[in-house]
């Protein structure tokens, strides 16, 4: 009987141990799922940083102390949900896009065409190439090649028709773009070790920002994990614009109070980046004069502070291509300081002429790897040498 007693004492206690288990275990995964209005707002989930917070030294220390204050973005599971994109696979972008950029250069193709069909080429019809081929802004080196190479494979052919001359003028316009050149960018570390870093560059208006919330969403069409460094820090607009464009697919944005330093916001990046284990961090840099230091002096300390944690991977320069020796200007500006190691060319959709694509490589040495034709937001395209000369001339 006793033992009856204690048994039945001994069970009630253990369904009680396991009932209270139970309930905590509950209490547990309720306080995980909070209602919306009690959750934090991104806002409440920011570090704000002053411009005091700006490292003297630049020093690694000095940086990560400053690093403290970023701004640092939220993860996106703590953002207000908003329902994610999916980027338009990146091959074959240029041939979806290619009616726009024949807008302003089909011109040029069946004017050229229309020249080299002539019974006889003259001098003059020879002088009349060059022009078209000028107004082009190919620029004076390659127009010489291409009138030498046109005269010298027209002579071989003898008769010239419509077919043979569209066949021969995209030849050697090929031979101009360089198919050869690799133009993949470099969102990827082949030894797996940390995220590549790609730093994009150019002046106010170009497009840089936009390009590079485009861009970010290139490399999640390719299937990489992307966190984006705000470090145009001079324009609070600039920053508000990026963010947006990393939570429309899901990416990180790491930023800094209008005025912080553009090198801590771009350290930060390429830190949180390397923490999140993503594949590339890609940095916006200021576009615009600093009032103290010249904006190239600033390009080339992100550069040097972000190469604090490793090298930097990529530099892309985006041009506007609608400025033509304007562009070229600037690129020069930008050699001096930083080793570019691609051109982003926008706005090859609206008046800019084709022949931009050969002269700034040439002016550069480096190829044109993306080129943006129009404001949605997949429209910037990976650039094809083939599809790119076959928009020029047609056909
Ligand atoms: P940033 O000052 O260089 O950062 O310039 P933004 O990225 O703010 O862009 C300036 C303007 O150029 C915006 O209205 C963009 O939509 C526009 N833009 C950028 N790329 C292209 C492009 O490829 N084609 C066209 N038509 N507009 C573009």
């Amino acid at each position: 009987m006793v033992t009856v007693i204690i048994g039945v004492i001994a069970g009630v206690i253990f369904a009680s141990l396991v009932a209270a288990l139970v309930v905590r275990g509950g209490k547990k995964k309720a306080a995980r799922i909070l209602p919306p209005e009690e959750r934090r707002s991104p806002d409440d989930l920011r570090l704000k940083l002053g411009e005091e917070a700006q490292p003297a030294d630049g020093s690694a220390q000095a940086l990560l102390e400053a690093s403290d204050s970023i701004t640092v973005d939220v993860e996106q599971a703590e953002k207000p949900r908003i329902a994610l994109e999916e980027p338009e696979p990146t091959a074959g972008r240029l041939v979806r896009l290619r009616s726009r950029l024949a807008r302003s250069n089909s011109a040029v193709g069946k004017g050229l065409l229309s020249l080299l069909s002539r019974d006889k080429l003259d001098e003059d019809t020879w002088e009349e190439i060059e022009e078209v081929l000028l107004t082009s802004d190919l620029g004076i080196g390659p127009t010489q090649e291409l009138v030498e190479a046109l005269r010298t494979r027209t002579r071989v052919l003898g008769t010239r028709s419509p077919e043979e001359l569209r066949a021969l003028l995209k030849e050697e316009l090929l031979k101009l773009v360089d198919p050869s050149l690799d133009r993949t960018v470099r969102s990827l570390r082949e030894d797996g070790e940390g995220p590549a870093v790609v730093l994009v560059a150019g002046v106010n208006g170009v497009g840089k920002t936009t390009t590079t919330g485009k861009l970010a969403r290139v490399l999640i069409a390719d299937g990489r994990s992307v966190v984006l460094g705000a470090a145009d820090t001079f324009r609070a607009a600039a920053a508000d614009q990026l963010e947006t464009w990393g939570d429309r697919v899901g990416a990180t944005t790491v930023r800094g109070a209008e005025g912080a330093d553009p090198a801590s916001v771009a350290f930060e990046a390429v830190r949180r980046a390397k923490e999140l284990g993503v594949d590339t961090a890609l940095i916006d840099t200021a576009g615009r004069l600093h009032t103290k230091t010249g904006l190239m002096d600033e390009l080339g300390k992100v550069k040097r502070v972000v190469e604090k944690q490793g090298p930097v991977d990529e530099v892309l320069l985006v041009l506007d291509a609608t400025t033509g020796q304007n562009g070229l200007v600037q690129a020069r500006v930008f050699r001096e300081v930083v080793d570019i190691t691609g051109i982003a060319l926008t706005k090859l959709d609206g008046t800019a002429k084709g022949g931009i694509v050969v002269a700034v490589q040439r002016e550069l040495g480096v190829p044109v790897k993306l080129v943006g034709l129009g404001e949605g937001a997949d429209d910037l395209a990976p650039f094809d040498p083939a599809a790119f000369v076959d928009a020029l001339v047609g056909g």
